[in-house]
C-alpha cells in the first residue's frame, strides 16, 4: 500500500521541487555552522592572550632540562649561556618562545636575544618592545636570565671590512638604529657588552678603535651558524676561530661560544650538546653575568673542548676532577686502579703521567665519563715499592688556555700502597 502512494507521489516534477528544497535548506544549515565555528573561532582568538599570555607550542607536551653541572670556582658559580641568537623579529625563523624553551631545555643559565635594529620596522613594526619584552615573563617563570640584546653591524658606517656585534643588558632598542659608531656608543651608554661576532680571519680596525675606546668585551672563539666559513679552523669536532684566543690573551677579552641560531637549534647540532659560553658569576642574576664579563671570567665550550684563560679554564678542572685513591686490581700483575672523579657534566680527555720511576700510565687519552668514577690502570714497576706520595701530571687534551696549549694539571697520589699485598677472609 505505502509503496503505491509513494510511486504516485514521487513524480518527476516533484522529486526536482524536494531536491531544490533540500539542498537549499542543507546549504543554510552549514552556513550557519560555519558562522558559528567562526564565531568561537574568533572569540577563542580574542581570548588567546588572557589564556597564553605566551603561546608555545610546548606548553602541552612533558619537556625536560638537561641539567649540565660544573662545580663552582672558589667562589664563583658557573653558569652556562648563549649570547647570541636571533628570532622572528629579525631573520630568524622560530619565535622568541621557542629560543627561551630550547635554552632552558638545553640546560642553560642566560640567554640573550639579539636580533638586528635594521629589521626593527619590518618584522612586527608595532611591538617596540620586540623579542625581549614578549617572552621576559615566560623566561622569568622558567628561572632564565633573559638578556634584551642586539647585534650591530658594520655595514652602514664607513668602516669596511662588515662586522658584526652582539650587544646585550640594552635599554633602549630604538636606539640601536641608525649609524654603527652612535649604535654601539648608545649601547655603552646604557651599559651593554659588547662581543665581536663570527670574526673571520683577520683583526681590523673598527676592533682596535673599539678597544681602544674601551667598548669591547669579547669575541666570538666559536660561531655555530658561521661554523666552516672563512678563518675557521676543524679541530676536536668542532669548526672555530683558533686565532681569536691569541686576540683575547693579547687584549685581556672573554672568549664566548655561540649558537648565533637563526633557525630551531636541531638545525645546528645533532645529538650533542649546543655550544655556550661558561660565566664565573658571584650571583646568579643579571648583575652578576654582566660583572662576570666585563672581569673577563669566561670560558668557551664547544664540540667536547673547553677554551679560555687559564685562570679559569684551570680553576673549572682543578674543581671538577678528584682522585680517590687507589685500588689494587690484580696483585700479580702488580696493576692498580686510580680512581679519579669527575664532578662535572663535561667529559675531560686525560693523559696521566706518574712523574716517578716507580709507576707506569698507558700512554693513552682517558675519557673521564661526566658525574662519574672512572678507575684507571697503572703498573708498580717493582714488587717490593712502597710509595707514599706520586707525583701525577695530568695533560687535558680537551682543555685549552691558548693555541696548542692543553692545560695540565699536577697532583700527588698520597696514602701508602704497595704491590706485595696480603688478603685475609
Ligand atoms: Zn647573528
Amino acid at each position: 500500500m505505502s509503496g503505491e502512494k509513494l510511486k504516485i507521489r514521487l513524480t518527476p516534477g516533484r522529486l526536482i521541487t524536494i531536491t531544490i528544497i533540500l539542498a537549499a535548506f542543507l546549504s543554510f544549515l552549514s552556513f550557519e555552522t560555519l558562522a558559528q565555528g567562526t564565531k568561537q573561532a574568533d572569540g577563542a582568538l580574542q581570548q588567546t592572550p588572557k589564556e597564553l599570555p605566551w603561546p608555545t607550542q610546548l606548553d602541552q607536551r612533558a619537556c625536560a632540562r638537561e641539567e649540565i653541572y660544573f662545580p663552582a670556582v672558589g667562589e664563583f658559580k658557573v653558569l652556562k649561556g648563549d649570547f647570541h641568537c636571533h628570532t622572528i623579529y629579525s631573520d630568524g625563523q622560530v619565535t622568541p618562545e621557542v629560543r627561551v624553551w630550547e635554552a632552558w631545555r638545553d640546560g642553560l643559565d642566560i640567554l640573550s636575544l639579539t636580533d638586528h635594529p635594521e629589521y626593527m620596522d619590518l618584522a612586527i613594526g608595532s611591538e617596540k618592545g620586540r623579542a625581549f619584552a614578549r617572552v621576559r615573563p615566560l623566561a622569568l617563570e622558567l628561572g632564565m636570565i633573559l638578556l634584551h640584546g642586539a647585534e650591530l653591524t658594520t655595514i652602514n658606517s664607513s668602516a669596511p671590512p662588515h662586522s658584526d656585534y652582539a650587544v646585550s643588558f640594552i635599554t633602549n632598542e630604538l636606539a640601536m638604529r641608525g649609524d654603527f659608531f652612535a649604535a654601539i656608543q648608545s649601547a655603552r651608554e646604557q651599559g651593554a657588552t659588547v662581543i665581536w661576532a663570527h670574526p673571520g680571519s683577520n683583526w681590523t680596525e673598527e676592533a682596535t678603535h673599539l678597544l681602544k675606546q674601551g667598548w669591547l668585551d669579547g669575541i666570538e672563539l666559536r660561531n655555530a651558524q658561521t661554523a666552516g666559513d672563512q678563518g675557521t679552523s676543524y679541530q676536536q669536532g668542532a669548526w672555530f676561530y683558533p686565532q681569536v684566543m691569541d686576540w683575547c690573551l693579547q687584549n685581556n677579552l672573554s672568549a664566548f661560544a655561540s649558537s648565533d641560531a637563526h633557525w630551531p637549534l636541531s638545525d645546528y647540532y645533532k645529538g650533542e650538546r649546543r655550544d655556550m659560553t661558561l660565566i664565573l658569576a658571584r650571583t646568579r642574576d643579571q648583575v652578576g653575568v654582566k660583572e662576570a664579563i666585563q672581569q673577563r671570567r669566561t670560558v668557551a665550550y664547544f664540540g667536547e673542548m673547553l677554551w679560555g684563560a687559564e685562570r679559569w679554564v684551570k680553576g673549572i678542572a682543578e674543581a671538577s676532577i678528584e682522585i680517590k685513591g687507589t685500588a689494587l686490581i690484580r696483585p700479580k700483575g702488580k696493576i692498580f686502579g686510580l680512581l679519579v672523579a669527575n664532578q662535572s657534566s663535561f667529559p675531560f680527555k686525560v693523559l696521566f703521567t706518574a712523574e716517578s720511576e716507580d709507576a707506569w700510565f698507558r700512554p693513552t687519552v682517558v675519557r673521564l665519563a661526566p658525574r662519574a668514577t672512572t678507575m684507571v690502570p697503572f703498573t708498580l714497576k717493582r714488587t717490593e715499592t712502597k710509595v707514599s706520595s706520586m707525583p701525577l701530571t695530568l695533560k687535558l687534551s680537551n682543555v685549552f688556555s691558548g693555541r696548542d696549549q692543553p692545560v695540565q694539571l699536577l697532583r700527588s697520589l698520597a696514602g701508602h700502597f704497595e704491590a706485595k699485598k696480603e688478603f685475609k677472609n
